[in-house]
């Protein structure tokens, strides 16, 4: 039997629409509870991991920084909205126009844009290390807006500079250890010119005391007096270079360079003791991080004890050749065609006061070995094939 649609429970329509409104706004406040939620939740995120995030509009030239970000830039909470230029603005004066010029380059092309600057915080001026990056997002072949972070690494790079700091450190009290095995060594030294001087005081006392005083010979007796005072006084100076905190001023050099500047020094005293010199150097691909003052120094004193040793009576042509090869990193070689070294010598020209000069000092090369050392590197001798001695060392390359 049909049903009657007049039996059925009539629904007020009214009713019907308030329901439904009803549940909407239930739905509603739960998508809202739901938002507010994961909103709590990124901004946690972005505070634990000291990273803000933004969205750069590109037709406005505004950026839109969360809470986070306005925190790190020192940006008042509110403040959240900012033009390009004004957030350029807080960026450190020495980095900004490479951040802006990556920047453009990126959105040129559409890119990502990856940098790493340092920031003047708005409020306190404090200044902060930033890592930043952004991505475009591309509707319809076309990109409106980047998106992106900026994590604050400051700590983290305060870390590094401390650990560098640390292994500097450390590597001056090796040296000072070294040189505190040296002591007895030095004391040896030390006393032989301080025994010449009070040797000779004393003679010359004796002179002077004659009658008639007997001027000429304690005259000899006084030069000799400040000889001995000026070969001790040069040993203590010597020493105090080698245990200076000379941590070295590194910078990106090129070593072909050094060598240049070194034989432009050393040109005359090479003709003049008439050495030929053979270079064969790597060219334009020789870069390495070094202090320009310190490298100078070892490259000369190689230099000048190979011209020494080409000295000393030997009768072969002299030839000093230097060469620099670039393959991993750039190895450099002092050689010459002098007398060569001793092999039971051979371990012991790095010692300190190792000489076999009249009048030398032998601290040219233990400087030497410990300024490299400090370069990362390792300076070395041995034989050179027809006789002499040839130094080297490699120090590693930079791009
Ligand atoms: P110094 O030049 O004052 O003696 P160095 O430390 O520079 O001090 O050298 C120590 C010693 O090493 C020299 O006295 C010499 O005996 C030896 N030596 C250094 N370079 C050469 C070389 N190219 N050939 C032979 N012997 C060398």
């Amino acid at each position: 039997m049909p049903t009657d649609r007049a039996d059925l429970p009539r629904v007020d329509p009214l009713q019907q629409a308030l329901h439904e409104l009803h549940r909407t706004q239930a739905l509603l406040a739960q998508t809202e509870q739901a938002l507010r939620a994961s909103q709590e939740l990124l901004r946690q995120g972005e505070h634990f991991n000291n990273t803000g995030s933004m969205r750069y509009l590109l037709q406005q030239d505004l950026m839109v920084c969360s809470e986070e970000l306005c925190r790190i830039y020192g940006l008042a909470p509110g403040n959240n909205l900012i033009r390009h230029e004004d957030f350029a603005a807080l960026m450190h004066p020495d980095d900004r126009q490479a951040v802006l010029d990556t920047v453009a380059a990126a959105i040129a092309i559409g890119g990502t844009i990856r940098v790493e600057h340092r920031i003047c915080r708005r409020d306190d001026g404090e200044v902060r290390y930033i890592s930043g990056i952004g991505k475009p997002v591309w509707v319809d072949g076309a990109f409106t807006e980047y998106v992106g972070t900026a994590t604050d690494i400051t700590s983290q790079r305060r870390t590094e500079y401390a650990v560098r700091a640390a292994e500097a450190d450390l590597a001056r009290v090796s040296r000072a250890t070294t040189v505190g095995q040296l002591t007895a060594s030095i004391a040896h030294e030390i006393n032989q010119p301080l025994m010449s001087i009070i040797a000779n005081a004393g003679a010359s006392l004796r002179w002077l005391d004659r009658d008639p005083p007997q001027l000429a010979q304690a005259r000899a007796g006084l030069e000799d007096i400040v000889a001995e005072g000026t070969r001790a006084g040069n040993m203590i100076s010597g020493l105090q270079d080698l245990t200076r905190n000379t941590e070295p001023v590194l910078q990106r050099l090129n070593l072909d360079g050094i060598i240049g500047h070194i034989l432009s020094i050393s040109r005359s005293e090479i003709e003049r003791r008439e050495v030929a010199l053979q270079l064969s150097l790597g060219g334009p691909a020789a870069w390495v991080s070094g202090d320009p003052v310190q490298l100078q120094q070892v490259l000369l004193n190689l230099v000048v004890n190979a011209i020494d040793a080409m000295s000393a009576g030997t009768t072969r042509p002299r030839v000093l050749s230097i060469r620099t090869v670039v393959d991993a990193g750039v190895r450099v070689t002092v050689q010459d065609s002098g007398m060569g070294i001793a092999p039971e010598a051979m371990d012991r020209v790095f010692d300190a006061f190792y000489t076999t000069k009249e009048g030398g000092m032998g601290m040219g090369l233990a400087i030497c070995r410990s300024i490299i050392a400090a370069h990362g590197g390792q300076l070395t001798v041995a034989h050179a094939p027809d006789g002499g001695a040839v130094f080297g060392f490699s120090l590693p390359l930079v791009p």
